[in-house]
């Protein structure tokens, strides 16, 4: 991303959020890998700052990285202004370096760079990572290591989101396969964080985009959400850069994108959904993955069994957590 397109990026963004009446702005910056553009994001947080002085709208911002290469000199800055970092970790050890290699010759590895990071560039400079794990059912069995080496171990607030392989998939032995080795990773790594209670709230992580405030939309497309590519064009969702509504940043953001092709309808208007206990917690999941595999937008996720099984499991971690913190459990 040029100079001139995150600038006007950032201004397009404070101008549309002003026009829409808005409280506050968040940025996230995000990649390919931001902190290799680390001047570009620097540049654009102070340019972010001064226009929240002016608008008098908040400002919160997060930085999302692979967590390979994270210079001191920038890790300190994070802190200094209040910028959250978010490191994607797919597993510990050889299946994260198998997940996410670095494209070199002879085989890296990544995990020991990223742990390198967290232990010895961030946490000395009380630098408390957000942690993700997107689950597939290639790591789901890893998901407990993680659960046990993040949020238990380092006390980092740490995230698993699905992604399904195999969702398009015809046959029926696959996805069960594939839902299958999701719930029981997810399941034991239930069980290890229920030896080890964290008091502070955690429940939000636990499962996808499931969230403990009730909620009628998965997330904030078509509403309060927009992506702009590193060309400046606009798009509804990071999973539909293909797509994009807009080839220009114009006046305002917000109308080509509730325009777009991506529909995110309220959990009420979604079939199957609204008969459902957990339906303002889970609120039907993602809506660009339910159309892909339905070609209907007002449907139950395809994680619906998935969702269902694992909702009782990790609300009850939850009641164990409060049992702990209020001295009732030992
Ligand atoms: S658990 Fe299933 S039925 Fe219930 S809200 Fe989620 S997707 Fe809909």
């Amino acid at each position: 991303m040029s100079e001139s397109t995150g600038l006007q990026a950032v201004e397009s963004i404070f101008r549309t959020a002003q026009q829409h009446g808005f409280k506050r702005v968040k940025l996230k910056y995000a990649g390919g890998e931001a902190t290799l553009h680390f001047k570009l994001v620097r540049r654009l947080h102070q340019r972010a700052v001064e226009l929240a002085a002016e608008t008098g709208l908040a400002l919160k911002e997060v930085v999302l990285s692979n967590g390979v290469h994270l210079r001191p000199d920038d890790a300190a800055w994070l802190a200094a202004n209040g910028v959250k970092l978010m490191i994607s970790l797919d597993g510990i050890g050889e299946l994260h370096n198998r997940l996410r290699p670095l494209p070199t010759h002879a085989p890296f590895d990544t995990f020991t760079h990223v742990q390198h990071t967290i232990d010895e560039v961030l946490l000395p400079l009380g630098i408390k990572p957000d942690i993700t794990m997107t689950v597939t059912a290639v790591n789901a069995h890893g998901a407990a290591d993680l659960a046990k080496w993040a949020l238990i171990d380092r006390d980092l607030p740490t995230s698993f989101n699905f992604y399904r392989q195999n969702l398009l998939s015809a046959s029926r032995a696959d996805l069960d396969l594939e839902e299958k080795a999701l719930i029981e990773g997810m399941l034991a790594a239930y069980a290890v964080i229920e030896e080890h209670l964290p008091e502070r709230p955690f429940l939000n992580g636990l499962l996808d985009r499931v969230q403990a405030e009730a909620h009628t939309h998965t997330c904030g497309v078509g509403q309060s959400y927009l992506v702009i590519t590193h060309e400046g064009r606009l798009a509804q969702c990071q999973m539909h850069l293909e797509q994009p509504v807009s080839n220009a940043l114009n006046a305002d953001l917000l109308l080509p994108v509730a325009a777009g092709p991506l529909r995110n309808l309220s959990v009420d208007d979604k079939a199957g959904c609204r008969e459902c206990e957990f339906r303002y917690r889970c609120s039907g999941g993602c809506p660009l993955e339910t159309y892909r595999v339905n070609g209907r937008w007002d449907v139950q996720s395809p994680n619906c069994r998935i969702y269902k099984t694992l909702y009782p499991a990790a609300l009850r971690l939850e009641g164990l957590r409060l049992l702990k913190t209020h001295g009732y459990l030992h």
